[in-house]
C-alpha cells in the first residue's frame, strides 16, 4: 500500500461566461455522477430542465456536447455549480468493492446517491492530499483467521492489547483511514467501506447514537480487515463484521474481567462506559462471551426494548470527531479559506461538503486576523505539513 505523495490531477477550474463561447470541456461522467447524487433518473432530469430524454443521453454518452446555456440550466436543476461539469473524470469507487450493509434493504436509487457522495468525498480527500501530508495506511489484512482472532490480531499489530480504545475515529485515522460523514435523510445507510488506490474509506452515518456510530466504525475496519480483499459476500460477511467489532471495542479477557456479574439494566448502562458502546451491545457480548446464561440475557433485552434503547442509547456518550478533518479545516481556516471557499474551489455545492464533514468536525470560528476579503494569494500551506496526530 502506497500513499500518493504527488498528484499528477489538474486543478485548474473553468467557468462558462456570459458570453456565447462554446463549452469544449464539458465532461458527460460528471452529468451522470450529479444526476445520481440528486436520486433522478435520465427522464425526470430531462423533464425537469426542459430537454428531450434523447438529447440528454446524448450529453450523458458524450456523444454531443450542450451548448453553455443547456449546461447552466441543468446544473441549475441539479443544485451543482457549472464549474462542476468542466472539471476532469471522477474516479469512483465501483459498487462491488463497496461495504454496503443489508443490500436488499436499500434502493438501487439510495445505493447511487451514496456512492456518488463518496466519489465526492475522493475529490475532497485528493484535493486535501495534495496540501497536507496525511497518515499511510496501516490497516492489516486478516481474511482467513476468523473475526475474533482477526479482531485480536488487529489489536496486538497496533499496540493495543486489552486496552479500552479511547477514540475509535482517531485510532483508524491514524491507522491512515479516510473517515467521512453519510449525513443522508434515510436510516437504510448505516455506513460503507472500501479501498480505493490503497487507501481504506468509511462512510459513517453520524445521526446514530455516538455509541452505534462507533460501532459502525469498528463494523468497517472488520470488512477492510477482513472482506474488501476477496471473501465471503452478503450475510455471513455482515455476521463476521460485526462479530469482529464487538471484540474489536470489547475485547474477551478485558468483558471477563470487567463486566458486571448477573447485572440488572442499571449495571449494564453503568458498565457499558468502560468500553463506551450501547448498552445492547455489552449485553449480546456479554452472552457470546457466556456471561450471562441465555434467560438472563433475554431478560435483559427485553427491559432494554421496553426502555426504548434500541432506539434511543441511554446514557449516551460523547461523538467521537475527525483530527484529521478538524485539523485540515482549522489550518485551511487559518489561511483565510473557510469550508464554502473549499467547496468553490471543487466546484460542488456547499452543503455536499458540510455532509461529508457533518459531526466529525466541530465548526470552528474564524481564524482571528483573517477579515472577509483577506482570501491569500496562495491557500497551500507552504510544503506540506503532516497532521500530528494525538489519541
Ligand atoms: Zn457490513
Amino acid at each position: 500500500m502506497t500513499f500518493p505523495t504527488t498528484m499528477s490531477r489538474s486543478t485548474s477550474t473553468c467557468h462558462v461566461d456570459d458570453t456565447d463561447a462554446p463549452v469544449d470541456s464539458f465532461n458527460p461522467g460528471r452529468l451522470d455522477l450529479a444526476r445520481r447524487r440528486r436520486g433522478l433518473t435520465k427522464s425526470q432530469l430531462a423533464a425537469r430542465s426542459q430537454l428531450s430524454s434523447r438529447s440528454l443521453l446524448a450529453y450523458e454518452r458524450g456523444e454531443t456536447d450542450p451548448p453553455p446555456d443547456t449546461v447552466e440550466r441543468v446544473a441549475a436543476t441539479l443544485a451543482f455549480p457549472t464549474a462542476f461539469f468542466m472539471r476532469p473524470d471522477v474516479d469512483e469507487p465501483s459498487v462491488d468493492g463497496v461495504s454496503f450493509r443489508a443490500r436488499s434493504a436499500m434502493t438501487a436509487r439510495q445505493r447511487d446517491q451514496a456512492i456518488s457522495a463518496a466519489s465526492l468525498a475522493t475529490e475532497l480527500i485528493d484535493w486535501i492530499a495534495e496540501r497536507f501530508e496525511l497518515p499511510a495506511p496501516t490497516v492489516p489484512a486478516h481474511p482467513d483467521v476468523g473475526p475474533e482472532a482477526a479482531a485480536e490480531q488487529v489489536r496486538a499489530e497496533w499496540g493495543l492489547g486489552q486496552q479500552r480504545v479511547a477514540n475509535l475515529v482517531h485510532l483508524l485515522e491514524r491507522h491512515g483511514v479516510r473517515l467521512f460523514s453519510l449525513a443522508e435523510e434515510y436510516a437504510e445507510v448505516d455506513a460503507f467501506s472500501f479501498w480505493r488506490d490503497g487507501i481504506p474509506y468509511v462512510f459513517l452515518n453520524t445521526m446514530k447514537s455516538a455509541e452505534r456510530s462507533r460501532m459502525d466504525a469498528a463494523h468497517e475496519l472488520g470488512h477492510l480487515v477482513m472482506h474488501l480483499w476477496g471473501g465471503p459476500d452478503g450475510r455471513e460477511a455482515e455476521t463476521d463484521a460485526q462479530t469482529f467489532a464487538a471484540a474489536f471495542l470489547m475485547p474477551r479477557r478485558s468483558v471477563i474481567a470487567d463486566a458486571p456479574q448477573s447485572p440488572s439494566v442499571a449495571h449494564i448502562v453503568r458498565a457499558k462506559k468502560r468500553w463506551n458502546v450501547s448498552a445492547m451491545a455489552l449485553a449480546h457480548r456479554m452472552r457470546t462471551l457466556d456471561l450471562l446464561t441465555e434467560w438472563q440475557a433475554r431478560s435483559l433485552f427485553i427491559e432494554m426494548s421496553k426502555r426504548g434503547y434500541r432506539t434511543r442509547e441511554p446514557n449516551e456518550g460523547e461523538r467521537e470527531t475527525s483530527q484529521v478533518l478538524g485539523k485540515v479545516f482549522a489550518a485551511l481556516r487559518h489561511e483565510g479559506l473557510s469550508p464554502a471557499e473549499v467547496a468553490r474551489e471543487l466546484a460542488i455545492p456547499k452543503d455536499e461538503l458540510t455532509k461529508l464533514i457533518f459531526g466529525l468536525v466541530v465548526s470552528a470560528a474564524p481564524a482571528p486576523g483573517v477579515n472577509a476579503t483577506g482570501r491569500p494569494q496562495s491557500i497551500a500551506p507552504r510544503g506540506k505539513p503532516s497532521l500530528r496526530l494525538v489519541d
